[in-house]
């Protein structure tokens, strides 16, 4: 990192890591970015930053970085680099011939979170329009994909309700399954800041967070439940609102349906979802249980963060409803200071979602299968489209393993180290005859490619990003494409070869096709964005300027629609072979599977992932501090050091994964979400014993 010299000009941008979506002023002098500096207007950050966004920014200019496009015929041959116009040629005719042997549905591909939405908008048109089928995905499916989901049947649109600074407004804050000052951590301040004026705080986690005490903040209730048993906690929640009379019975007959709170009413009375019967499952005690769920409902405005901890279990969907449900009985949605707000992870999470990467789902979530929308896209598009839905990203695998699925194109995503059960998703990749991976890097995804087209860094990207509370923020290039190309050009190179044009000249044009194309954005442009800043979707007609909170006066589907939540075990449980369960998060300096921060001088703050566990099991194992240890899980085996640490309970181990050699997704499993295949990471049954150095 640059930290020197009086810049010559600056370029107003946004970070490209977490979903905060922080405003940035690059600062340069000549052509190199010397520093970045958080913008204080900036809508999401005013003016604040953490280490990632401040200083990780130098492995955009990494003497790693891949700045030809390569080939190879196998990929046990070394990599030939090759012009723009032989890789792109030479990618069209080997997908082409995919498609000839094993038919039209035998390619597809993965959008990336990282990505700009032009350049999403781009890929999932170049499936759906080039490769004629809609097997499209994206790297949310392993993160956020039951927010989509949950959120949708129950308040009708796939996203959080409200604007960050909505929290400045609550009483009572419920974190759950999130970490915000090492996930999220200018928002995490922003919280901080309000809990030390006075607001209430209930975290439910496995592990102590630092919101769990830190200097002049101490959890009103720490509900550390284990793994796994979200849903049942949720339901003890909803049962003591019901039984103790805390319904808000005006907010309810006037938003929700009628018959849904009725029988979610009988439901959460059950005795099944009693505190009492549900410490049994959770190990919260009741008593915690009872008194926080009276203090969500009674004390003032409520509102509710959740993060991976809810999303990434066998439950996830159920989960995201069963909260859904609760603010809405509580009269917790619709204005300031409340709601129900997912935590992004990766910086476009939302937009990447909003652009229609989902197989099933075109732009703004509306199903392929709809006549009426599918008509809209071919009008403007100028092709067929197909009406059924395509693959989810384990579905490929499995296809690729059963020889049906055999080209992939891959956008920014390094699905051999970030997606769950490491073996089973190499099969996969080895089985694929042509794989394209488009990255900065050469990552472990890119062992089994074909083609590596180079991308482009944040740095050097023109578009926008979308935050965690649907904020569209303008991403604006500060320096040249440093491999020679805009990505978005990729995309429609490829296209073209396939047989599809895409004659865009600027990404602007590509925004103002999703405009056209999506009602939530109707009235957004670059040109807008640049004279406004920032706007949150909807934008539109009815909301020139945006919505910072949703479901005002009426829930985007009409009246709220409560589901019910059954609590349903993960059949990954512990036992006698192995005993403790792993979970898994992340730590503030380092970003997901680390391919950017590792390239940068966060890595001198962590280095290495450790294993977590707790004294008493660390004795029963023989196993001391800073010693490496063997996690070993029904699915392989890795070798970590060892932390011992009272944040984890007994009979619960925790690792990060911001290290590829860590291995941790060797020994999770492919269970998932019931509704969206979404990974159980949270929840591997495994044992611990010593062990040498890997
Ligand atoms: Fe902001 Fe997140 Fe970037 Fe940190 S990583 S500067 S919190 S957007």
């Amino acid at each position: 990192v640059v930290e020197e010299g009086v810049p010559d000009r600056t370029v107003l941008t946004t970070c490209a890591y977490c979903g905060v979506g922080c405003s940035f002023k690059a600062e340069l002098k000549g052509d190199q970015v010397i520093r970045m500096v958080p913008d204080k207007d900036g809508k999401a950050n005013h003016g604040h930053s953490c280490v990632k966004g401040r200083f990780a920014w130098g492995y955009a200019t990494h003497k790693d970085r891949i700045k030809s496009p390569m080939i190879r015929e196998k990929t046990t041959d070394p990599w030939r680099e090759v012009s723009w116009e032989e890789a792109i040629a030479y990618s069209a005719k080997r997908l082409k011939e995919i498609q000839a042997k094993y038919g039209r549905k035998s390619i597809g591909g993965i959008t990336s979170s990282r990505c700009t939405n032009e350049e999403v908008w781009l890929v999932q048109k170049l499936i759906r329009a080039a490769f004629h089928n809609n097997n499209t995905d994206t790297c949310a499916r392993v993160c956020h994909s039951p927010t989509g989901y949950g959120l949708k049947q129950t308040f009708g649109t796939s996203a959080g309700t409200q604007h960050f600074d909505s929290v400045e407004e609550a009483d009572v804050i419920v974190v759950i399954g999130s970490n915000p000052t090492e996930a999220h951590p200018v928002f995490g301040s922003q919280m901080k800041r309000r809990l030390r004026e006075g607001a209430k705080l209930i975290i439910a986690d496995p592990r102590a967070i630092d919101l769990v005490r830190t200097p002049h903040i101490e959890a009103d209730y720490h509900l550390q439940l284990k793994p796994g048993t979200n849903v049942a906690l949720i339901n003890a929640f909803a049962h003591v609102v019901v039984t103790e009379g805390l319904v808000d019975e005006e907010f309810v007959k006037a938003r929700c349906e009628d018959d849904s709170f009725a029988e979610w009413r009988d439901f959460a009375a059950d005795p099944v979802n009693s505190p009492e019967n549900v410490e049994k499952i959770t190990g919260v005690p009741a008593e915690d249980i009872r008194a926080a769920a009276r203090l969500y409902a009674t004390g003032g405005n409520g509102a509710i963060y959740y993060g991976l901890g809810v999303t990434e279990h066998s439950q996830g969907s159920t989960m995201v409803m069963g909260m859904a449900n609760l603010a809405m009985a509580t009269g917790n949605i619709g204005r300031l200071g409340v709601g129900v707000n997912p935590m992004r992870g990766q910086n476009n999470v939302q937009g990447s979602c909003d652009m229609g990467s989902f197989p099933h789902e075109l732009p703004g979530y509306r199903s392929v299968a709809d006549d009426a929308v599918r008509g809209e896209f071919e009008g403007d598009w100028g092709v067929e489209l197909d009406p059924e839905p395509g693959f989810r990203i384990p579905n490929m695998f499995d296809e690729a393993i059963a020889g049906k699925y055999k080209g992939m194109y891959v956008q920014g995503e390094d699905i051999a180290q970030s997606d769950p059960n490491t073996h089973h998703v190499e099969q996969a990749l080895s089985s694929l005859e042509c794989l394209i991976v488009q990255d900065l890097f050469l990552n472990e995804t890119a062992r089994f490619a074909h083609v590596f087209l180079p991308g482009t860094s944040f740095l050097e990207k023109d578009g926008t990003f979308i935050n965690a509370e649907r904020r569209i923020n303008r991403v604006r290039p500060a320096i040249k494409p440093q491999q020679g190309m805009e990505e978005w050009r990729i995309t429609a190179a490829l296209s073209e070869a396939m047989g599809y044009k895409m004659p865009y000249e600027n990404a602007s044009q590509i925004m103002d096709e999703i405009a056209r194309l999506t009602p939530t954005f109707a009235g957004v442009s670059f040109k807008m964005l640049d004279e406004k800043g920032s706007v949150q979707w909807p934008c539109n007609e009815a909301a020139p300027d945006g919505t910072p909170v949703m479901h005002i006066g009426e829930f985007v589907r009409g009246k709220g629609h409560f589901v019910l939540t059954d609590y349903v075990p993960t059949t990954e449980q512990a036992n006698r072979k192995f005993p403790l369960i792993l979970t898994t998060g992340r730590i503030l300096s380092q970003y997901n599977v680390g391919a950017q921060t590792r390239r940068t001088q966060n890595s001198d703050w962590h280095h290495e992932d450790v294993l977590e566990i707790h004294p008493s099991d660390a004795e029963a194992r023989g196993v001391h501090e800073g010693h490496w240890v063997s996690i070993r899980s029904r699915k392989g085996e890795t070798t970590l050091r060892a932390k011992i640490s009272e944040r984890v309970a007994p009979g619960v181990v925790y690792t990060t994964f911001h290290h590829p050699e860590s291995g941790a997704n060797i020994v999770t499993t492919e269970n998932s979400d019931w509704a969206t295949n979404c990974p159980e990471y949270k929840v591997t049954a495994v044992e611990i014993t010593p062990a040498n150095h890997k």
